[in-house]
């Protein structure tokens, strides 16, 4: 079975590689972490990240259950013919065994869509099938910004089978004015690890002050380490509102 959280578009990509594509969306609900160190506000007194309605089982009621592959095509189809299709969470790999789940994947593909899935990089995947190697995995990173112990959110394993095998695959990750010191030493060290993998810098926030707040720095900094900065487009401009 499928949970998801929300389909949604056409609207723009607002953050990674193809930042102002035009696209449509399946945010996937549930995930292995819950990334409280992002400190975004939700019901009466808790925390987490801005996908938090994806996240939070306190949600589930509204999340939609498929069980066939094709009623989410229909839908996404529905929307628009964009050649972009974003995969997002929550955490999408939770479901990469499901055949279904693949059967979504390999229909765009072999459409010749560009196919994103947007990932933390935590969960061992099987990689076997030839046209796998032609989606994007935007790898969103966790770092201890996000208060999350290491050992969950960093799995050198994972990371390696999946960008050695995919042809276009990227990491990304938040910066934090506050905690740029130690944020760059995880970022370097990870870097060693994966040389040929392209960086982005992300400024944190979930309003448009915020992300504009920490863009400079961010900036700053994909500038002396070689990296691509990349905004947050969707936060600038819709302060974190849902299907968006
Ligand atoms: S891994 Fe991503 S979706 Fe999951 S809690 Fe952290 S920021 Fe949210």
């Amino acid at each position: 079975m499928l949970y998801i959280d929300e389909i949604f578009g056409p609207t723009v990509q607002g953050e990674g590689k193809y930042i102002g594509a035009v696209s449509v969306f399946v945010r996937f609900a549930k995930c292995n972490m819950s990334c409280m160190g992002f400190a975004v506000p939700y019901g009466d007194d808790k925390c987490g990240c801005d996908s938090f309605h994806a996240v939070d089982t306190i949600y589930k009621d509204s999340w939609q259950k498929f069980d066939k592959a094709d009623d989410i095509i229909a839908q996404l189809e529905s929307l628009s013919k964009t050649s972009n299709i974003v995969i997002t969470g929550g955490e999408p790999l939770l479901y990469w065994g499901e055949p279904q789940f693949q059967k979504l994947l390999k229909h765009f593909v072999r459409l010749d869509r560009r196919v994103t899935i947007e990932t933390n990089g935590t969960i061992d995947i099987k990689l076997d099938k030839k046209w796998q190697r032609q989606i994007i995995f935007s790898i969103g990173l966790k770092l201890a910004n996000s208060s999350e112990p290491k050992h969950r959110r960093l799995n050198t394993k994972a990371l390696a089978n999946i960008i050695s095998y995919s042809d276009n695959t990227y990491m990304k990750f938040v910066i934090d004015s506050q905690k740029i010191d130690d944020t760059m030493c995880e970022i370097l060290q990870i870097r060693e690890c994966f040389p040929d993998t392209d960086i982005y810098l992300m400024p944190l926030g979930h309003d448009s002050d915020t992300v504009a707040y920490h863009s400079y720095d961010t900036v700053a900094l994909a500038i002396k380490y070689g990296f691509f900065y990349s905004d947050r487009l969707h936060i600038r401009l819709w302060n974190n509102e849902r299907k968006r």
